[in-house]
């Protein structure tokens, strides 16, 4: 039997995460939004009140959630804020192919290392040429004794000037190209390691994202993860995973717009009467409601695969991916489109939410890339 109710444990996290965006995100989303800083005062509140490093086992210093947990909270940041929500989430990607292919050693290491720090930690695998395409990566970690050598170019690398570390994606053997790509912990203060520039942006202003140059980095041998080789593996094995944030992550900024645009409509007297009492208005927010709900059931329906070890996980969660971030950015416009003058103005923040949709069909491979993901699942 189908059952959607949430377990009580589900619904204390569920509260507790939306209690914290409601009070530490939403009052903050406009200042991150125009500073576009990192915002160390919250990821250090979410550290005290136990909502970083959700995914990661409670041994190692997390919360142990599974997926379907972990989109319950995302869903909860996404409402609050995607910018705050994403430098939080963007932790557990870089995290995420060391929960795939560390050693017990690393994984102590590495968890214990950013815990104890209450830092962050980036994932670089984008590179000038390589984006879509992650197997024109270009970047190269040469063995020489018992260090790698790394050479190369990241760009669009979210948290990177902020965090402890880097989870790089190189080759080891340029001959062999993609199938010798393999996955390195790269101390971001590691000399070599060089910002070029951070990113200015449309939206999800509060995240950074750095452009590094690496120069001869020497990365030692025991900061290669999962082996050589297993590079491409780990990076699409990670998207796998975290996909469904992206998804709750967009579920939640379109519920937020939503609620925003019916509370402001029901109020707004135009004609003498509220503007909701034209089926135009109350029509596009019945398209809303029902298409927030949708996204959420996909999103769902994906994060319980995952949790159950489907083998539709893959397929699913590009799809709750595609389909929620279409969905947000769609929703998020109409809110704009409900409001009219005022939704286009700062003095709401659904502006902002429309802004930050758009990242959500393009980070974590875009939209097109998941159709390309969902049409080679459903014609193999
Ligand atoms: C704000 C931000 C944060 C990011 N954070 C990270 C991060 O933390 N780590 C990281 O490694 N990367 C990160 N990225 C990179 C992101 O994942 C890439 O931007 C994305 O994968 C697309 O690559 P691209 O921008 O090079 O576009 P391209 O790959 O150049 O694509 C351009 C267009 O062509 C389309 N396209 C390409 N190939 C195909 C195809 N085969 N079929 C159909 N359409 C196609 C794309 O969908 C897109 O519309 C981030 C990007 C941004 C903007």
């Amino acid at each position: 039997m189908v059952d959607f109710s949430l377990e009580p444990k589900q619904i204390e996290l569920q509260e507790k995460v939306r209690d914290f965006a409601q009070r530490e995100l939403v009052p903050n989303a406009r200042k991150y939004d125009e500073s576009a800083e990192f915002p160390w005062d919250i990821v250090k509140k979410a550290y005290a009140e136990g909502l970083m490093n959700g995914p990661i086992p409670v041994e190692y210093g997390g919360h142990g959630h599974n997926i379907f947990e972990s989109a319950l909270a995302s869903e909860e940041l996404g409402a609050g804020c995607v910018g705050i929500g994403i430098c939080m989430d963007a932790n557990t990607l870089a995290l995420t192919p060391l929960l795939l292919g560390a050693s017990e050693e690393q994984k102590k290491r590495f968890f214990g290392q950013i815990v104890e720090s209450q830092g962050v930690a980036a994932y670089a695998l984008t590179e000038p040429n390589a984006g879509s395409d992650v197997a024109g990566i270009r970047s190269t970690a040469i063995l020489h004794g018992d260090k790698y050598i790394l050479n190369g170019h990241k760009r669009f690398i979210t948290n990177g000037a902020v965090s402890e570390f880097i989870t790089v994606f190189a080759m080891v053997d340029p001959q062999k190209g993609a199938r010798s790509l393999s996955a390195f912990v790269v101390p971001t203060k590691s000399p070599g390691v060089k910002i070029v520039s951070n990113l200015k942006k449309m939206g999800q202003r509060a995240s950074v994202q750095t452009e590094f140059i690496f120069e001869d980095v020497e990365v030692p041998k025991e900061n290669l993860v999962g082996g050589e080789g297993q590079g491409f593996i780990l990076a699409m094995k990670t998207f796998e995973r975290t996909r469904t944030g992206v998804a709750a992550l967009s579920v939640g900024n379109a519920r937020a717009a939503y609620e925003t645009a019916k509370e402001w409509a029901k109020n707004r007297i135009q004609f003498g009467k509220p503007i909701t009492a034209n089926q135009g208005v109350s029509f596009m927010l019945a398209d809303m409601a029902t298409e927030v709900e949708a996204a959420r059931l996909v999103t769902w329906y994906s994060a319980w695969a995952y949790d159950h070890g489907q083998k539709s996980k893959n397929l699913l969660s590009a799809m709750a991916k595609m389909y929620a971030s279409d969905v947000a950015m769609k929703v998020t416009t109409d809110a704009v489109q409900v409001m009219a003058g005022e939704g286009y103005s700062t003095d709401y923040l659904v502006e902002k939410m429309m802004r930050d949709a758009k990242l959500c069909q393009i980070y974590e491979g875009t939209n097109q890339v998941q159709r390309l993901v969902i049409g080679k699942g459903i014609l193999r």
